[in-house]
């Protein structure tokens, strides 16, 4: 699980580690990933963790290289991390419309290949890629999002491209495309964009982690064995 830190993937993680995965988790900062690592080892849970960015081809090698140390096989990828930049389209900075597009996209495409390549060949697998209603509709009530947009609209086709391409070979790829969950990245809206949200959600209410991790499960797991190529919103009802 990348970005398995915090927020959404560590609660994803977390029900993988329930229903029985041993799990590689990586983000950027020991902060995050030291305290999740030790209470899920705490809980008995078999999870290994290493510092990685998605966007550094040698470092997302390294991830899939220990995980096959550790486990001999990867069964299951989650490109979870992602980051957002806010700024007007006009006045984006290009160093940051690269930083967004390279963690959201490009760090999925590393890992898909870096995965998928341990993946095929054993000719078993399943990638879960998080995109985002945002990469569906343009920027959902909240403004100045076009980076973010484009990189999760890009996660779908990518998504979509996946499951074409290496469905013959038994490997699964679907996206998640969450609502307005609150995390640590929604904590810093304000309360009136909070309220905006909340008003237009069908179900009067921000989506959980668990919300999310609950869908993650099911793709993971062979309830969805069938299940390819698709793209399932967790948002309350949001975008219908
Ligand atoms: P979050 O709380 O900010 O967590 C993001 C995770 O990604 C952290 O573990 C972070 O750790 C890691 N990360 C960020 N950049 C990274 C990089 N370059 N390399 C490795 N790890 C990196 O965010 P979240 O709300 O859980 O979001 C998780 C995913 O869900 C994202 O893809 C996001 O776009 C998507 N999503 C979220 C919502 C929502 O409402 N929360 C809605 C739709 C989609 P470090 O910072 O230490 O690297």
């Amino acid at each position: 699980v990348t970005g398995g830190s915090r927020g959404l993937g560590e609660e994803m993680a977390e029900g993988l580690a329930e229903a029985g995965a041993s799990l590689m988790i990586c983000a950027r900062r020991e902060q995050w990933l030291t305290p999740t690592l030790e209470s899920f080892r705490a809980r008995g849970f078999r999870i290994e963790g290493m510092v990685c960015d998605v966007s550094a081809p040698d470092q997302v090698q390294t991830v899939v290289d220990k995980t096959i140390a550790a486990y001999g096989k990867v069964d299951i990828l989650i490109n979870n991390a992602g980051i957002s930049w806010a700024a007007e389209p006009e006045a984006m900075p290009l160093d940051k419309w690269q930083k967004v597009v390279d963690t959201n996209l490009t760090g999925a495409f590393l890992f898909s290949q870096a995965a998928g390549r341990e993946m095929l060949k054993r000719e078993s697998g399943c990638i879960i890629n998080i995109a985002s209603i945002a990469g569906m509709t343009g920027s959902v009530s909240t403004s100045h999002w076009a980076a973010y947009s484009a990189s999760k609209a890009g996660i779908i086709g990518f998504t979509k491209s996946v499951a074409l391409e290496l469905g013959s070979r038994n490997i699964r790829c679907n996206a998640v495309a969450p609502g307005f969950i609150a995390t640590e990245m929604t904590g810093a809206l304000s309360e009136e964009v909070l309220k905006q949200w909340q008003d237009a959600i069908p179900l009067k209410r921000a989506g959980t982690p668990q919300d999310v991790a609950n869908l993650v499960l099911f793709l993971a797991s062979d309830l969805s064995s069938y299940i390819s190529g698709q793209v399932i919103q967790v948002d309350g009802g949001l975008l219908t």
